[in-house]
């Protein structure tokens, strides 16, 4: 089965266009989205959890349709998003346990999950902290912890090491190899650094203007960018 497929969406905010007929194919395993700012990255994103709608175009989120079937497609990808969206004066452990909540679980197992995911994540220890005291590193990690409480099968990145110093982003990056390495879980990992999508990814997708411009593994794009290369110096 794909992670997900996307077939000529098209999306607009006013009059500036973020998707201009993207079609995209991806396999489950580790998928690296890169892309300067303002590429669309987060428009797919958006497009493949349901939270917007789109003028034109169709897909499937590991075999779910993106329109008619979003709650479904909420149940098993968990998503962690670039902007900070926390509840201050909650503590870590409360934080977690209310995504569980929003995602439709019973609070006992919701609690138990998100004691289990922070200790997953090295929060363990700030599991009673008021999360607002978190530094951008442990933010970033209580955002993943919350985005795996459900358990889901494909987990969403966007941009999840930006901002961080090079030990948080260590962090973050050692993370992402052991969900998708260890854990069997299939990621969707968004950035502009190609240095991160290498030390975790498989497959890589490239974005611009709203459209997908490469695809393919790590291996077979950094070929075609040295053919590219030779090519050009001797023509
Ligand atoms: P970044 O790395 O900056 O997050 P991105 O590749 O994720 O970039 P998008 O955020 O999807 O790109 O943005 C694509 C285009 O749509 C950009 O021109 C952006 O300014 C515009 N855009 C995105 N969200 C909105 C919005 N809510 N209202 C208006 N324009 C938007």
């Amino acid at each position: 089965m794909k992670a997900f497929e996307l077939e000529n969406l098209h999306k607009r905010y006013g009059k500036v266009v973020a998707l201009r007929g993207l079609t995209v194919e991806a396999p489950t395993g580790a998928i690296g989205l890169l892309g300067p700012n303002g590429a669309g990255k987060t428009t797919m994103i958006r497009a493949l959890l349901g939270l917007i709608t789109f003028e034109e175009g169709q897909g499937r989120v590991l075999g779910r349709d993106i329109r008619r079937e979003r709650l479904a497609i909420r149940e098993i990808v968990g998503f962690a998003p670039e902007d900070e969206c926390l509840f201050p004066g909650l503590q870590g452990v409360e934080f977690v346990c209310y995504a569980g909540e929003l995602c439709g679980m019973p609070r006992k197992d919701a609690l138990r999950r998100a004691h289990e995911m922070l200790d997953y994540v090295g929060l363990g220890e700030a599991r009673y902290r008021p999360v607002e005291g978190y530094s951008t590193g442990m933010k970033q990690r209580l955002k993943i912890a919350s985005a795996l409480v459900h358990d889901p099968k494909l987990l969403i990145l966007d941009e999840p090491t930006n901002g961080m110093d090079p030990e948080g982003r260590r962090e973050i990056l050692e993370l992402a190899r052991d969900l998708s390495r260890n854990k069997g879980m299939s990621l969707l990992f968004s950035s502009h650094l190609l240095p991160d999508v290498e030390a975790v990814c498989d497959h890589v997708l490239v974005m611009g203007g709203g459209r997908l411009l490469l695809s393919g593994s790590i291996a077979e794009l950094t070929r075609r960018e040295r053919i590219r290369y030779v090519v050009k110096v001797k023509s």
